[in-house]
């Protein structure tokens, strides 16, 4: 289906949640990226399962978390982009050990809302700045933790507009991804810890976010590490041993304190950043042989 005789359906059916031509700048931490043709913020479940019903055949959709993890190209996205408000960001104990959290909670949120009640496990997501959509999809985590070890199932929606429920047992998750299909747009999910005393939990956490605090930059526009670390080595280092420390591309720029965080300086460009990708990961090749697969992920269309 053509992108173009979509919009007068859809303008007709959702005027309030469909917005043309947006900027995409605002939806990533980089602040970067030209218009997407359509964004759809869906007040609920029932509203995103009729306008996907109603798109059907047209498979040119991307959801946006925080954008903590997405370099959005100067093109913008020829496409429509799915972006989660304030009714899928909702937090309840399933029973004393079990969260059941909405896709657009902030990872921070969840490990607060753990903490208030006495629950174990989660303290990890407080030093992550995404949201629980985009903490599955990358299987996020730190410090030997990842969403793979606390997550229960995954309620989500495909292209179709069917809802699933996707139990952990049938999901297979790697390092900084999983198998889910691209086609699916998670909704919630449900996780489990166990109970503990609050100031244990409270001290985990703070300790965790200090933790993070000496290790990585903070109050930059990034999306934290670029490349995934390969097998038993870290990026930063090889980053740095390549002897890529310093090298900038226009405003983008690698940071000082993590070697393995590139960042807009204010005024880059989407293609600055990708450049500097290219041209570390050239170099870091040339000098170890190692060829560095990117972490974060980068949509749309390039200029
Ligand atoms: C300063 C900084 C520090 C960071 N530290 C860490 C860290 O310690 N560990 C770590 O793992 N990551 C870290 N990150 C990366 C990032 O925060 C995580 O990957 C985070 O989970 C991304 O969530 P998001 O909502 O921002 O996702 P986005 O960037 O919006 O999206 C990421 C991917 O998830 C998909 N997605 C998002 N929501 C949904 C949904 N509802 N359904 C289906 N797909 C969806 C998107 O399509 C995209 O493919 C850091 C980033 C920054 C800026």
């Amino acid at each position: 289906m053509k992108l173009n005789s979509l919009i007068k359906n859809i303008k007709s059916k959702f005027s309030d949640q469909v917005f043309f031509d947006e900027n995409l700048s605002n939806y990533s931490w980089f602040n970067l990226g030209g218009p997407a043709k359509i964004i759809f913020k869906p007040k609920n479940l029932h509203e995103l399962s009729f306008f996907l019903q109603e798109i059907k055949g047209f498979k040119k959709i991307k959801v946006l978390g925080v954008g903590s993890n997405t370099l959005i190209r100067d093109g913008g996205y020829n496409g429509i982009i799915i972006k989660f408000g304030k009714s899928f960001s909702h937090l309840s104990m399933l029973n004393e050990n079990t969260i059941v959290a909405g896709a657009s909670v902030l990872d921070k949120s969840v490990s607060n809302f753990a903490l208030e009640n006495f629950v174990t496990g989660l303290e990890f997501l407080s030093c992550i700045p995404g949201s629980i959509g985009g903490a599955i999809r990358m299987n996020s985590g730190c410090y030997g933790e990842d969403i793979s070890k606390i997550l229960v199932s995954v309620q989500a929606i495909d292209f179709d507009g069917k809802i699933k429920v996707i139990r952990k047992e049938d999901i297979n998750f790697f390092y900084r991804g999983c198998n889910l299909s691209d086609n699916l747009i998670f909704v919630s999910a449900t996780f489990k810890g166990r109970k503990n005393k609050k100031a244990e939990i409270e001290k985990k956490m703070k300790d965790l976010i200090e933790k993070k605090k000496k290790d990585q930059p903070s109050q930059i526009k990034t999306c934290g590490s670029t490349f995934k670390n390969p097998n038993e080595q870290k990026a930063w280092k090889l980053i740095k041993d390549s002897g890529c420390a310093g090298m900038i591309v226009g405003d983008a720029y690698i940071s000082k304190k993590h070697c393995n965080f590139f960042v807009n300086k204010g005024n880059a460009k989407s293609e600055h950043l990708e450049d500097l990708i290219n041209r570390v990961r050239n170099k870091v090749l040339e000098k170890t042989g190692i060829s560095l697969e990117l972490e974060i992920k980068i949509i749309g269309e390039k200029i």
